[in-house]
């Protein structure tokens, strides 16, 4: 700020004229002129002076010595980039003095010749003191820039900081300290609003005594300044005279503050609390001020409030997450219970089932003979129905089991595991005449024996659902990623409808009734249930009449010593 003293101190005229009566006569002439002057005793003074702020200098011929211009020099480069004094010389009368090349190289040089009229002289200082009000207007400019940047450094800083901070509330602390240092500031209070209890809560405060804070700590908001800039959604501003008159300021007054501002913290339309802030050594806000707090009120509203979104989904995604961990496990134990149940009943089933198949045979042995042909196909199909039976309890026996036990993992070969698999099918290889394919096949990590049955499974549905009267041929091999290796075993079967890829892998799901293509719906289950419990993938492409393509995939073993 501008103080007068400051103005009269710029504007001033110093004057070195040591001999004769140049001085005085100088001074009486300027003064008429209502221009304000300095008569200094020398040159070092005058450069002193010249520091301190000066409109203009006027000089006298005699008084520049070769010492004298050194000062000056130093005095003038000593100065900031936009000052460039005025300095009026006034020489002898016959012509420059030899001195008057190292004066111009001071820069703003006016050579003034005797004799002089008073009026010439107020007209000469007067120009110079013009010069000198536009550069002190390009100091202010400059000042202003200056001031611009720094506030708009601020500001960032301060966004910065909020916007990297967990508690917003806490921070507004260390930021109004830079601020306060910037702005002049002695007094700041966070409070924010206590929703249930429609107070202002204290939050966080600088330039109070405990005591002040104590008489500060909860507001009911209606009884508090809080009430207006909520209501109004507007900041209240009180300087010193409505400071001094308004009773709803009693108790900013009993803080010593002489001007006062207090703003909403408001996101979404929402009141979250208010920023005061407060001076004691001042009477008045500046426009720019106010406009900084304004928008450090804004920048930490946002915080306040991304901070509680934050918090609020986070609680959400951890109420979420505990319903999903419980459902989970209600699921598993449901599940658990299922399994158990149906392996419990899998295996009663079974002394009953053989009890039919066993007393089946013993009526096709002992009375078969005395039974008539339509008979005889009764019990032969009363044995093949309970065959089919026995033969779907142990599947399901088998799934079961694959979903109780441990498994555990072992590097496997799946080239010594598909022969192991093709020797034991051999029998219905060969009744079917199936020509076998395979390609390179690499090792993976799994458990042996479920892995055995996966191939089972895949390769005697892979000569089963074949179209009458085709030849199987069945081709096998791996590819390989980083990681895994995919086995892949295709045939030139019937093939499965597009919408029914995922579907197979189902218990109890089949395309086909059992006359056309006998089996129980539960291979391709034990197929997903085995590859799922040992981290794997699964899956076919195939479309009717093409073949189908099964693979699996397994984490790659890539050490030594494979099975
Ligand atoms: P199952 O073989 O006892 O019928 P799966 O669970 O092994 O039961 O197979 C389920 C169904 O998927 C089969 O009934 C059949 O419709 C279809 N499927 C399985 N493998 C093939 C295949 N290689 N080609 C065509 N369809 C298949």
């Amino acid at each position: 700020m501008v103080t007068p003293e400051r103005t009269i101190c710029e504007e001033r005229v110093l004057i070195l004229a040591p001999t004769g009566r140049d001085a005085a006569l100088a001074r009486t002439a300027l003064a008429q002129a209502g221009i304000s002057c300095e008569v200094c005793p020398g040159v070092f003074e005058l450069c002193r002076e010249i520091g301190d702020s000066a409109g203009a200098a006027l000089v006298t011929a005699e008084a520049v010595t070769d010492g004298a211009i050194d000062l000056l020099h130093q005095c003038v480069t000593a100065a900031p980039a936009w000052s460039d004094l005025p300095l009026l010389i006034l020489t002898a009368g016959a012509g420059l003095s030899q001195e008057s090349d190292a004066l111009t190289a001071l820069g703003n040089v006016t050579f003034l010749e005797r004799p002089l009229g008073s009026q010439t002289l107020i007209t000469a200082v007067r120009a110079a003191l013009r010069a000198r009000r536009r550069q002190y207007q390009i100091r202010d400019l400059l000042r202003r820039q200056e001031t611009a940047v720094e506030r708009l450094d601020l500001l960032a800083d301060v966004a910065n900081h909020l916007l990297l901070s967990d508690r917003p509330e806490e921070i507004v602390a260390s930021v109004f300290r830079k601020i306060a240092a910037h702005l002049r500031l002695e007094l700041y209070l966070c409070r924010l609003l206590d929703e249930s209890s429609q107070t202002l809560q204290l939050s966080s405060h600088a330039g109070l005594s405990e005591t002040e804070a104590s008489t500060w700590a909860a507001l009911p908001l209606h009884e508090s300044l809080g009430v207006t800039v909520a209501r109004q959604g507007k900041r209240v501003i009180a300087e010193e005279e409505q400071l001094a008159v308004d009773p709803s300021l009693a108790p900013v007054r009993a803080l010593g503050v002489t001007a006062y501002a207090c703003f909403p913290l408001e996101a979404n339309g929402r009141l979250l609390g208010t920023l005061s802030f407060g001076l004691r050594r001042r009477q008045q806000w500046e426009h720019e001020e106010l406009a900084i707090l304004e928008t450090v009120c804004n920048q930490v509203a946002v915080a306040i409030e991304r901070r509680r979104t934050e918090s609020a989904l986070q609680e959400l995604n951890q109420a979420l997450e505990k319903r999903v961990e419980e459902r989970t496990a209600q699921l598993r134990e449901s599940n658990d219970q299922m399994e158990a149940f149906t392996y419990s009943i899998s295996h009663d089933l079974r002394a009953p089932l053989r009890a039919i198949r066993g007393f089946a045979q013993a009526l096709w042995e002992d009375y078969g003979p005395a039974f008539d042909e339509t008979g005889r196909e009764y019990l032969r199909r009363m044995a093949g129905g309970a065959e089919r039976l026995d033969q779907l309890i142990q599947d399901l026996l088998q799934y079961s089991r694959l979903s109780r036990s441990t498994l555990t993992f072992e590097p496997i070969s799946l080239d010594t595991l598909l022969l192991r698999v093709i020797q034991q099918m051999e029998p219905d290889l060969r009744a079917c005449g199936a020509r076998l394919e395979m390609g390179p096949l690499s090792s993976i990590l799994g458990h042996g024996p479920t892995l055995e049955q996966v191939l089972t499974n895949l390769l005697s549905n892979a000569i089963k659902f074949m179209a009458p009267g085709v030849q199987p041929h069945i081709r096998i091999w791996s590819t390989e990623n980083l990681e895994t290796a995919r086995l892949w075993v295709e045939d030139n079967g019937i093939g499965i409808a597009p919408g029914y890829l995922q579907r197979i892998f189902g218990v109890f799901e089949r395309l086909h009734g059992s006359d056309a293509y006998p089996g129980t719906g539960i291979g391709l289950a034990i197929v997903a249930k085995g590859i799922a419990r040992m981290g794997g993938t699964y899956g076919v492409e195939s479309e009717p009449g093409q073949g189908s393509r099964f693979w699996i995939e397994l984490p790659r073993w890539r050490g030594e010593g494979p099975s």
